[in-house]
């Protein structure tokens, strides 16, 4: 019986223990490691619900190569049931962190009235100092500490009940004595256009976070396609000092909802590294139909609209390069105007790449066609 009690008790543990890493599937680009992180999210620590261990667990779990977990130095929603100690969630989250080769990086939520808002520091060494009366001073007591800090969720309804951003002499006074560093641009499912733009108006780093507080799966599920936002980080390599390097340079991206928002220049290669058109010399007979083949090595689908007059060839207006798949794009000779070989340039805008609150990204698919009639 005894024997009979340990199989089962080891096939319960089997079937119930065994996790799945779901790795998010984004080039590396620039010979930079494209990093997926989540730089704010809650543990019983403040106002969140789960313990500390678990966010590490989650967040290797959604693929992640680093977190911080952000707790409110002023929010503090169970500290009648458990004592307020701003580094006790870190410090307990470390060793798993070590164990799973995630990057933990230590951080606090300032929570204060809008403005100046909330306000997100990573990379402390004590957050307890952060526990001031005066907003100014918390921020400075990070700033000493060499902290990157950023604006969270300017447009949350919690705090613009028409959830629009807005500055204040606040955040130009922050902004002015070098305080300012990032912005969400995302926080959990909202995007905000505004402070989109003065990312780029104001040269800020754009961040796109969970802001989880209840167990990830309740929000998110990686492993049913509806992963939670991440800030993509492109770091000289896996480590808090060149995570650290990269957000303070301004080397980052958002991905939420299949959709990416930053600079062209980052998306662009993104674009380029994820497809490859795998037969882009192609023969056409007369008003024959043929077949490109385009793979997407990334997980994204990118959601092609043709942009501009092309004169030589019939191609789709609009189509989807599936991610982690192989797609056609159907072409024909829209006149028969030359012979020969040719190289011709489709330009297209990729409708869920995002440079600016308006502007997709620009792309172009170069094939070489060769006619004959
Ligand atoms: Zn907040
Ligand atoms: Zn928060």
């Amino acid at each position: 019986l005894l024997t009979t009690l340990l199989i089962i008790t080891i096939l319960f543990q089997d079937g119930y223990s065994q996790r799945i890493r779901n790795e998010i599937d984004i080039p590396d680009i620039l010979g930079y490691k494209t990093l997926k992180c989540d730089f704010h999210m809650h543990t019983v620590f403040s106002d969140g619900k789960v313990w500390p261990t678990v966010r590490v667990e989650e967040a290797w779990s959604d693929g992640l190569d680093a977190i911080s977990i952000t707790e409110h130095i002023e929010y503090q929603a169970h500290k009648e049931d458990i004592a307020v100690k701003h580094n006790r969630s870190y410090d307990i989250a470390k060793p798993r962190a070590i164990g799973l080769n995630l990057s933990l990086i230590k951080g606090a939520e300032i929570t204060r009235e809008m403005p100046p808002g909330h306000f997100n520091a990573l990379f402390l060494n004590d957050a307890a100092l952060l526990d001031k009366p005066e907003w100014q001073d918390a921020i400075k007591a990070a700033h000493t500490q060499g902290a990157f800090i950023f604006w969270n969720h300017p447009g949350w309804s919690g705090q613009q009940p028409d959830g629009k951003a807005r500055w204040y002499d606040e955040h130009t006074e922050l902004e002015n004595s070098g305080m300012l560093h990032g912005m969400e641009v995302v926080n959990a499912s909202e995007y905000y256009p505004e402070a989109h733009q003065w990312c780029l108006d104001k040269n800020l780093t754009m961040l796109g976070n969970s802001d989880v507080h209840g167990p990830i799966d309740m929000n998110y599920d990686s492993h049913k396609g509806k992963p939670r936002p991440v800030t993509l980080v492109f770091a000289k390599e896996k480590t808090p000092a060149a995570i650290k390097e990269a957000l303070f340079s301004r080397r980052t991206a958002v991905y939420y909802n299949n959709t990416l928002i930053g600079k062209r220049e980052y998306l662009e290669p993104i674009f380029y590294n994820s497809i490859q058109i795998l037969n882009s010399t192609v023969v056409l007979k007369g008003k024959n139909r043929e077949y490109v083949q385009i793979s997407n090595d990334s997980e994204m689908d990118f959601e092609l609209t043709i942009a501009g007059d092309i004169l030589e060839l019939d191609v789709p207006s609009t189509f989807t390069i599936h991610g982690g798949k192989t797609v056609i794009m159907a072409i024909r000779s829209k006149e028969e105007i030359y012979q020969g070989e040719k190289s011709i340039q489709l330009p297209f805008r990729v409708k869920n790449m995002k440079i600016t609150p308006e502007e997709e990204l620009s792309v172009v698919l170069e094939l070489n066609v060769t006619q004959n009639n």
